[in-house]
């Protein structure tokens, strides 16, 4: 049984743009799905939707429409959130700093959440003690405040902060992408030794393909709000199937002078080419950009079609290679 199950789910955002009322679909019809104990990658460029997803996940925004099931339990439906067992869920963000109280101490900002759940004092002592072990920080940094540690320290703190609940579930939204190379691995490799030892399941959200690939089981292709492909994150990187997917990984800088890659890194062009998520276009939303693009592109929109086992992308290219039911109700 899946740990995290998204059908259809749906965000909006009313904005005003060039002087009028328009609305920003930052999610659309997104489904997913996450096993126990794996961690589910989430791709794309800035602005396709990936962090708001990850809100909507764990309760920070609420969805306009679909479903999520979590841990076998409906906690979503349309508008509506049940709070059940939303304390199995917790979320890392992107600033280890903004996400502190700089007036609290490192033992207060991880205890916080233990003591909202009405936990007993020494329980909550026992608690930060072990998790501020197991995410490698001194015991003596308890009593310190957040200006006196390291970026990487500081995110070892959310970290333990995230931990303290005994989560099932930890969505990390660019968790790691504020640190210096150096200390992302190390952060990296502690969040695989932490998922072991507590048996976490992650959504690991990044705009950064190397991470994505080093630390995901299975990898989702974000653009302009929805999901272009999915798979396992080995075979996805091997074989990219979607033309968008086979942009971004041809972007990836190589060490290895035999291979490859474009003058440009892609977050170089993003700004020029990505269209509006206010305004997209019709049909496929990729095909502004696409050196495939079809008369069909432009009228219809691809549906997401499973074309292997666990393996899903949505382009009329692989129209013809659709499994046959009952796998291809999976969308
Ligand atoms: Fe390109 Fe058409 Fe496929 Fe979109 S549907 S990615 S435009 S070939």
């Amino acid at each position: 049984m899946e740990l995290l199950e998204l059908i259809d789910i749906s965000k909006q955002f009313h904005v005003r743009s060039g002087g009028r009322r328009a609305t920003l679909s930052a999610v659309d019809h997104v489904s997913l799905t996450v096993r126990p104990g794996t961690t589910l990658g989430v791709v794309g460029e800035s602005g396709c939707g990936k962090s708001t997803l990850a809100r909507v996940i764990v309760g920070l925004h609420l969805a306009d429409d679909g479903e999520m099931i979590f841990d076998g339990k409906q906690v979503l439906a349309g508008k509506r959130r049940t709070p059940t067992e939303l304390k199995r869920m917790q979320m890392v963000f992107q600033d280890p700093s903004s996400a502190l109280n700089p007036r609290a101490t490192i033992s207060e900002s991880i205890g916080f959440p233990l003591q909202v759940q009405g936990t007993p004092k020494a329980v909550i002592a026992d608690r930060v003690a072990k998790v501020m072990h197991d995410v490698g920080l001194p015991a003596a940094y308890a009593s310190h405040y957040p200006h006196q540690l390291s970026g990487g320290q500081r995110q070892r703190v959310n970290i333990a902060r995230a931990l303290a609940l005994q989560p099932k579930l930890v969505v990390l939204d660019e968790a790691v992408s504020a640190l210096d190379k150096s200390i992302q691995a190390q952060v990296l490799n502690l969040l695989s030794d932490l998922q072991e030892e507590y048996g976490l399941t992650y959504v690991f959200i990044s705009h950064d393909l190397n991470v994505v690939r080093y630390i995901s089981d299975d990898v989702a292709v974000m653009y302009l709000g929805q999901v272009v492909e999915s798979g396992s994150a080995q075979e996805l990187y091997d074989n990219p199937k979607h033309p968008y997917t086979q942009l971004l990984l041809s972007s990836v800088p190589t060490l290895d002078p035999a291979q490859s890659t474009r003058d440009e890194p892609v977050d170089s062009i993003d700004s020029t080419e990505i269209p509006s998520p206010i305004d997209p276009p019709s049909g496929c939303r990729f095909r502004t950009r696409c050196p495939f693009a079809m008369d069909v592109c432009a009228q219809t929109a691809p549906p997401r079609i499973t074309i292997a086992d666990d393996r899903t992308v949505a382009c009329h290219l692989y129209a013809d290679s659709a499994l046959p039911l009952p796998h291809s109700q999976e969308v």
